[in-house]
């Protein structure tokens, strides 16, 4: 397919994948707050700095997948499944755009 022809997916994959960056600043800076003096008050930071570096790594994998997806966008493989080769339907593709495999081979 014509590459023109992703560029509101590709439009898309952008906007999200400023507003993923801004989410893990958000989420960095926090987990780079001192911890507090007082232990009780540690213990549940702590649990919270580790739930947020769960957040951040499922984040962090969200925005590799779209940083790929603009990539094939630009080097026109976007839409061709990764396994078999075959174009990925354009209602999966609206669907999922990150997809890079079609629904057979899913
Ligand atoms: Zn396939």
């Amino acid at each position: 397919m014509v590459m023109s022809e992703y560029q509101d997916i590709a439009q898309q994959l952008r906007t999200r994948l400023a507003d993923l960056l801004e989410r893990t600043e958000v989420i960095e800076d926090d987990l780079r707050h001192p911890l507090d003096a007082d232990w009780e008050e540690q213990a549940q930071d702590l649990a919270d700095d580790e739930s947020l570096e769960g957040v951040d790594e499922v984040l962090r994998a969200e925005i590799q997948q779209i940083r790929l997806a603009l990539l094939r966008i630009e080097n026109g493989t976007y839409g061709d499944c990764a396994v078999c080769g075959d174009p990925i339907s354009a209602e999966r593709l609206k669907a999922r755009p990150i997809a890079t495999r079609c629904i057979k081979c899913a």
